[in-house]
């Protein structure tokens, strides 16, 4: 059970070194990655409890399936959903099953679901969880933040994550622009009882596309609609479904009793940054956009794992702050590039003859080899590189999670991350690498491998000797028979050790 701390109205009452806003995917990723690193952390969520209304996310990719892997949990999602060829671009399915990973395909998962294995991982971490709260403003000065909460009371950290979602608090109450570019195609989503037997199916018209389906309680249907102009900001209410479903299907079909009514937009927008002092953005606070393609709450939990351990070395001391900027210079180019590939596909997806000839050439595009692994790669987040500098291919990109052979026999890779701690893959002879000031905090591996070192979307790479790999399963450093500029890299990512 998650924890329900209940602070007295008007009362300061805990420090905690990190405070996040807001449990949902990304919070709760984060709260997991900090709590690994023995961070102390607390999750303020408005919500009373992890239930979600309707069903937003529908699936993981296969890069957030190998980052659940990385901390050993994937199977607890594995077991719930259904391994699927999930990966699409523009409705175009794109067939990852020959990808070099050792999960090629995506999960047919619920985000209820996500967020309910996610919050069992956090509570077995003993996080914290004050629910029913809401964070409402904060102050922040040198040495820390001082979090505002509905009811009148606060709490005291030293670093405030808002994970609070696309209207967020605290990017508002930091003062983060939020550029982008306004929507150009609207919908109704819900989930409600109908009176009439629905038309189930897919209709398309000059609008685009509307749905009726009916849900596995057989009673429930969950409708999306196309709107007639994508201006409207607002909630919107029942009369609204009413008059849209006329609109489409002449009748509402009597329908009654929703359970969630929403609305979403192909709007895109970015934060300007995603740090401001000690405080920072992650997930849908620091992006919004189009959800076909099935980025959003993957990009989310990927910026969780990312920023989870850089504030971890932060807080612990053993990192200058300044390993927070890495947070935004690697994360914000990926969102912006997530941005633009929802843009093209809502582009590629209008209603229009010329489009739909257009869409009909992608198609035949994407079902040639190349184009079809590059984009592959690209949707299922295995292609992402962060921009560590020229060198070997694997530089900046995801470690493959290799079968090794160590001393203490066969292993695979990701289980040496299950901890979160950075890791020096040492696979040329046994004992010729040594970690020097860093053995306390990395993880020095002498191990047997014949790869194969191949990379999704670009291929077989050169066998390096020896890898450095960060907490968040990247390689910051490749050794190619010399340990030369090791050190440099050891003291980049994890701190300078005080007896240097
Ligand atoms: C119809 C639809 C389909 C989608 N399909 C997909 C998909 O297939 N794949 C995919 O990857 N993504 C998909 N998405 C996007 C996905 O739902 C979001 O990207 C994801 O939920 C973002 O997670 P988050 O934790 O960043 O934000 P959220 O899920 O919005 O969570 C924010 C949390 O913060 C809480 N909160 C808000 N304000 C405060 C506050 N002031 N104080 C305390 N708590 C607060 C909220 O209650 C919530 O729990 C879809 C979205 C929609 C609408």
């Amino acid at each position: 059970m998650v924890r329900d701390d209940i602070i007295p109205e008007g009362k300061t009452l805990t420090e905690h070194a990190v405070v996040i806003a807001g449990g949902g995917p990304t919070g709760l990723m984060l709260a997991g990655e900090l709590a690994l690193a023995g961070v102390d952390v607390a999750i303020v969520e408005r919500r009373p409890s992890q239930e979600l209304a309707g069903a937003r996310a529908g699936g993981l990719h296969a890069r957030t399936i190998e980052v659940f892997d990385q901390r050993g949990i994937a199977d607890r999602f594995l077991s719930q959903g259904t391994v699927a060829q999930v990966a699409g671009y523009a409705w175009i399915r794109l067939d990852i099953s020959d990808a070099p990973t050792r999960h090629p395909y995506g999960l047919a998962i619920w985000q209820n679901q996500i967020e309910r294995i996610l919050a069992e991982w956090i509570d077995e971490l003993g996080v914290p969880m004050l629910r029913g709260r809401e964070v409402t403003g904060f102050t922040q000065d040198d040495t820390g933040v001082d979090v505002e909460l509905s009811g009148g009371s606060s709490l005291r950290a030293a670093y405030l994550v808002g994970c609070d979602g696309g209207r967020s608090i605290v990017r508002k109450a930091a003062g983060i622009d939020f550029p982008g570019w306004d929507p150009t195609i609207s919908h109704l989503i819900a989930e409600v009882e109908m009176t009439e037997e629905p038309e189930v199916g897919l209709r398309n018209d000059a609008h685009g596309i509307h749905s009726l389906s009916k849900m596995d309680d057989g009673t429930t249907v969950r409708v999306l609609l196309t709107e007639r102009s994508a201006g409207r900001k607002d909630e919107p209410t029942l009369e609204d479904l009413s008059e849209a479903l006329i609109t489409v299907y002449g009748t509402d079909f009597g329908v009654h009793n929703p359970t969630w009514l929403s609305r979403f937009s192909d709007m895109a927008r970015q934060a300007a940054t995603y740090r401001a002092g000690r405080v920072l953005l992650a997930g849908d606070a620091a992006h919004v956009h189009y959800p076909t393609g099935g980025q959003g709450l993957n990009t989310g939990v990927q910026d969780a794992v990312n920023l989870g351990w850089k504030l971890a070395e932060v807080v612990k001391g053993t990192s200058p702050d300044t390993l927070l900027d890495t947070y935004h210079a690697e994360r914000h180019p990926v969102a912006a590039n997530v941005l633009q590939i929802t843009m093209a596909q809502s582009a590629l997806l209008r209603p229009d003859p010329f489009t739909k000839a257009l869409h009909s050439n992608v198609t035949e595009l994407l079902a040639m080899d190349e184009p079809r692994k590059r984009f592959g790669a690209m949707m299922s987040g295995l292609d992402i590189h962060y921009d560590l500098g020229e060198g070997h291919p694997l530089l900046g990109r995801r470690m493959p999670d290799l079968d090794l052979v160590a001393t203490s026999g066969p292993l695979r890779l990701f289980s040496l991350l299950h901890d979160a701690r950075p890791v020096l893959l040492n696979v040329d002879a046994p004992g010729s690498i040594h970690l020097a000031v860093w053995a306390d905090c990395v993880r020095l591996v002498d191990a047997w491998t014949d790869g194969p070192w191949e990379l999704p979307a670009l291929g077989m790479v050169p066998a390096p000797t020896a890898v450095l790999i960060r907490p968040d399963g990247y390689v910051a450093w490749v050794g190619e028979g010399t340990t030369n500029s090791l050190h440099d890299a050891l003291a980049t990512w994890f701190g300078s050790p005080p007896d240097m």
